[in-house]
This record gives structure tokens, sequence and C-alpha cells, in this order.
């Protein structure tokens, strides 16, 4: 199936419907249009001055600044610990994330709330967001142009969070770092990009349509913890060898003082990520 973008960019499709749930269908790859420029006013935005998330959050909340903003029931600006050691960046608000505001609260958000508790820790300790703040219609892939409008948001709150570790959920959040790289060959290595240390992993949507993937998923989050815990020199180099272990739950602090929970989120459901079933060595050899 192709699909038409307004914005005059083409992209490859990677197969994966990163806002997996409700109503999705894999568009495929995306063909757009070059004959039609878009423009966007951003000049009102003021968010390099923003001083904090809640300033950011109203004016993602009342931005017009790129298409999306005609399609959205709520903006979804992100949400999490303010002094978050580890900030997550996946790609855009699919169905049920516009309906309620709220990063990753669809299957995908399951799914990364339990690899979260299988690292002993959970959304009220972390940061959430993503690329656009919008939803896509009929979750398409975001746009160049529409990550570009919606960038700023994103800048600051990274600028204002300043996390030890960014993580990056599938490509388009990889893309942001480092364009032109497949996501794949880089899920599992740490980087180091303008100071700050990426480490990219699948979007969780991936994991959910291709079960085979859980393993690496489960691999690359137990890095993430030791990265945290001042691991990162030597960290994961070939995560798709690594062998699983059985996942140890709750026993990483990911800080030395206990942060204040900034958003008060429901607690993880443990019970839809079945990370011990999923940690059979001979499922490892993906790559
Ligand atoms: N997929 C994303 O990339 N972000 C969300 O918030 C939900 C699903
Ligand atoms: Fe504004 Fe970003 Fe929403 Fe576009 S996606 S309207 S730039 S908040």
């Amino acid at each position: 199936m192709t699909f038409i973008h307004e914005t005059g960019y083409e992209t490859g499709g990677d197969g994966y419907d990163t806002r997996a749930g409700e109503t999705e269908v894999n568009l495929g790859p995306v063909i757009l249009r070059a004959d039609s420029p878009v423009t966007f006013d951003d000049s009102s935005s003021g968010v390099g001055s923003a001083e904090n998330l809640d300033q950011i959050a109203s004016l993602v909340r009342n931005c017009t600044d790129c298409p999306l903003a005609g399609h959205r029931t709520n903006a979804v600006p992100g949400e999490g610990n303010p002094q978050a050691e580890v900030m997550f960046i996946g790609e855009g608000p699919g169905f049920q994330e516009d309906r309620q505001g709220r990063p990753f609260v669809g299957p995908a958000g399951k799914l990364l709330d339990g690899l979260l508790a299988s690292i002993g820790t959970n959304r009220n300790d972390v940061f959430i967001a993503n690329m656009v703040k919008c939803r896509p219609p009929d979750n398409r892939d975001p746009a160049p142009a529409e990550i570009a409008a919606c960038t700023k948001y994103l800048d600051r709150q990274i600028e204002l969070i300043n996390p030890k570790l960014i993580v990056t959920l599938g490509r388009f959040a990889f893309g942001r770092y480092f364009p032109g790289e497949g996501i794949t060959k880089a899920r599992g290595n740490l980087r180091e990009k303008d100071g700050r240390k990426i480490f990219p992993v699948l979007h969780p949507a991936a994991v959910l349509r291709r079960e085979e993937l859980r393993p690496t998923m489960i691999a690359d989050f137990k890095a993430i913890a030791e990265i945290l815990e001042g691991g990162t020199e030597d960290v994961n180099k070939e995560p798709a060898l690594v062998e699983a272990e059985a996942p140890q739950p709750a026993q990483l602090s990911f800080g030395d003082s206990p942060r204040p929970a900034a958003v008060s989120a429901p607690p993880a459901e443990t019970s839809t990520v079945n990370v011990e079933e999923a940690t059979q060595p001979e499922q490892l050899s993906l790559f």
C-alpha cells in the first residue's frame, strides 16, 4: 500500500507500525509528493526560553506549527521525572496516546512498562517523550517537515532534564542523532553525540510485531541498566550474542537518592510481558 504525504519528502518504511494497537494498518513504503512545500509558523512558540517542563507542555498543547495540529485530539508533550537520568524518545503518539494525552499508553506502552520493570524501574523514574507531539493521521510515519517543526520542544526538554542517557526507541528517534544509519545494526551499541550518550534500541511496537525480536529488546534493556550503573565502557558490544540470564527485577536504583515522582502514572503491568519466557539463549542469534 502506498501512502501520500503532503510534505514533499520520500522516506522508506521499515515495515513496522510503531504505534501498534487498535486501528493500525502497516502502510508500507511511503511515497511523498515533491511539489507541495510546507511552511510553518513557529515564531510564536518561544520554547527555547521555557523554564520548565510544564511550560513546554502548555506550549505543545497550544501549538499549531505543523499540520498534525489539525488532526489531534490531545497533544502528547511527554511525561516523567524532571530529573530523570534516562530519557526515552519514541516516534509519535498513536491512537491511545492521542486520546489520553500521554505517551506510550497503548500496546507498545504496555511492553515498555514491562521492559522498564524488568530492569527495576518504572515510568515515574524516567522521562518518556516523542519526536512529534501530535498523532500522525492513521499512524503514518511523521514527515520530515513535521519532525523539524516539532524538534524545538524535544530539544528544550532534553536541555532541561539533562539526562545521563538518551534511549532512542526505533528508527525515527535514532535518526535524530545518526541520520541515514540503520537501526537494526546500530541498536544495542552505546554512542555519543554532541556530548550526550545515546543508546539506540528497537521500537517496542516492532517487537510486538516480531516476537523473535523480544530477547534482543530484553538484552538491550539490561544493557541500559548496566550503562546507568556506570559500565559505559565495554557495555554491550555484541548484544545479540550476549547470553540471556533470568531477569532480576527491582534490584536497581537509578539514583543515589530517591527522586520525586513528577507524574502519578499507574504501576507498570509486568504481567503483560513474560520476560522469562522470552530469554531462551537459542533465540538470540538474530543478526
Ligand atoms: N509509539 C510511539 O512512538 N510513541 C508513543 O507514545 C506510542 C507509541
Ligand atoms: Fe506543534 Fe509538534 Fe504538534 Fe506539530 S506535532 S502541531 S510542531 S506540537
